[in-house]
């Protein structure tokens, strides 16, 4: 238990933890073990009234704010430095309507509680492929997982959300309500308000699925990727799919010899009938000679939590982002030369394949913007706390060189995926100008202030970053 702490906020029943408490340092710890932030104090909310108290305390005392959900932003946004962090992480409830097919959850609830809950049913929607991710952070800026190409992204089956706002006010966001805000909410990131409950749109998905990874060794890649480009342009939007490049992962699955070995995996999902789902990527297992092949049925909850030890939290993540519009040949190339570049066997990169229902729905009916992308990559650097200053910087200097060479053929970024050293054009670049603009100025109707500018900040109606005109009262984070 946390000792007494001697602020108090009028109306707040949850716990609140400040720096002379023994919760302290656990609670303000966040995934990436890079962030080391000291706030003045952390609100743990235990429900919305909580939320909307906490807000309201900290515009009278001035005090900075950050909001929690999962606590999984590489950039490390959930936490400040002095001020407030309005911490939703025991705000994990999910309740599961099947008559309906919906779910109401929590704004500080994981995608593992999601799916453990909705598949009880039977029924999922397009969640992270980790399962310690929040659906907070996740879905407020776009939401990609396995079932994206069949289902939509998160935000696309998000069918309200209850949010306070920066006056502390309690709405409801929905196509009906507050359709402005409604529609920032899918996409702009946690701009707007705080969000302490999601509705979800769900779809019969398993209980069993075809999944799973094949890996090839690091000598195959261009092969493998000229394979996988034809296999999943013609595939149905049931498949889903991501490649990582890096080593094989430490899993009990796989035989230890192959652990830490330079490989390319393709990882699939078929959200659809495991004997369509065999059909459609049983090629993948014939082709060349996979070293490790862990396709085949399996609980799709279990899917969803598979690589969860891969990516633990603690350890020192940095990450560099672009999305790419096809994957030409030159691509390909580039890909090859510099995956197997970092000196970390925890670093790797992974794409995923957009397509289907992500680009079948209009550009202008949510705030993401990445609809015409055909595959993103995201260049995950990864080392041990404990090692050498001089690992983690050889491993930043891999990801931006990696970066830097496939830049020319970027085509867009996804504001989930941007690093705190990504600046506010690449913000922009996240959104491009008509939707940033749009953004601006809900943002400057629902948070004029810019009293949520602890994350991928939109500033309240500035037209353009560079411009200058209309800048919130406060700065920035990632500028
Ligand atoms: C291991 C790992 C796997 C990932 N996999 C995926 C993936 O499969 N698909 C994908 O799309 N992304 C993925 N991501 C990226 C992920 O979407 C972002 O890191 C996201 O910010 C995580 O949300 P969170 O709630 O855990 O983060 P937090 O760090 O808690 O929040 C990040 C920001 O989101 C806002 N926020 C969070 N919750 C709320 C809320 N309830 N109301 C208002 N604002 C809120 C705040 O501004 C906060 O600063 C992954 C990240 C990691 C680390």
């Amino acid at each position: 238990m946390a000792t007494q702490t001697a602020i108090q906020i009028p109306g707040f029943r949850g716990e609140l933890v400040s720096p002379d408490d023994r919760e302290y340092d656990g609670t303000r710890a966040v995934w990436n073990g890079m962030v080391d932030r000291r706030p003045r104090l952390i609100a743990r909310c235990a429900g919305t009234a909580d939320v909307a108290a906490a807000v309201r305390f900290a515009r009278e005392r001035e005090l900075e704010v950050a909001v929690r959900g999962g606590g999984h932003n590489v950039s490390g946004t959930a936490i400040c430095d002095g001020g407030m962090v309005i911490d939703l992480s025991v705000m994990r409830a999910v309740w599961v309507d099947p008559v309906e097919c919906t779910a109401l959850v929590q704004g500080g609830a994981l995608w593992g509680d999601v799916d453990h809950a909705t598949q009880a049913y039977g029924l999922a929607t397009t969640g992270g492929i980790v399962s310690h991710t929040g659906v907070g952070g996740l879905t407020l800026g776009g939401g990609i997982g396995w079932l994206m190409r069949k289902h939509g992204l998160a935000v696309d089956n998000l069918v309200e959300a209850e949010v306070v706002t920066a006056e502390g006010m309690i709405l409801r966001a929905s196509a009906d309500e507050h359709p402005d805000l409604f529609w920032a909410l899918r996409g702009g990131g946690g701009n707007f308000g705080v969000v302490t409950s999601f509705r979800f749109a769900l779809h019969p998905v398993g209980p069993t699925v075809l999944a799973g990874p094949v890996f090839w060794a690091a000598e195959d890649t261009t092969e493998v990727l000229r394979f996988y480009r034809e296999l999943v342009a013609g595939a149905p939007d049931e498949l889903g799919s991501i490649v990582r490049l890096g080593t094989i992962p430490s899993l009990p699955v796989v035989d230890k010899d192959l652990h830490f070995r330079p490989a390319i995996g393709v990882a699939t999902c078929y959200a659809g009938p495991v004997e369509d789902g065999e059909r459609v990527v049983g090629a993948l297992r014939r082709f060349g000679t996979p070293l490790v092949d862990l396709l085949g049925p399996t609980r799709y909850v279990d899917h969803q939590s598979g690589i969860d030890d891969t990516v633990p939290h603690g350890w020192h993540y940095y990450w560099k982002a672009t999305d790419l519009a096809g994957l030409s040949d030159e691509i390909i190339d580039i890909v090859a030369e510099h995956a197997y570049q970092a000196a970390s066997t925890r670093s790797y990169a992974a794409m995923f394949h957009f397509g289907g229902a992500v680009a079948q729905t209009p550009r202008k009916a949510t705030a993401y913007s990445g609809r015409d992308v055909e595959h993103n990559i995201i260049i995950d650097a990864a080392w041990l706390p404990e090692q050498d200053e001089t690992v983690g910087a050889a491993e930043i200097a891999w990801a931006r060189g990696f970066l830097e060479a496939l830049q020319p053929h970027g085509a867009g970024v996804y504001v989930n995926f941007l690093d705190s050293d990504d600046d506010t054009s690449r913000v922009h670049e996240a959104y491009g100008d008509d939707t940033y603009r749009r953004l601006a100025e809900i943002k400057a109707k629902y948070d004029p202030e810019n009293v949520f500018h602890n994350n991928k900040n939109i500033r309240p109606g500035t037209p353009k970053p560079s411009s200058g005109r209309h800048l919130g009262s406060r700065a920035a984070v990632n500028d």
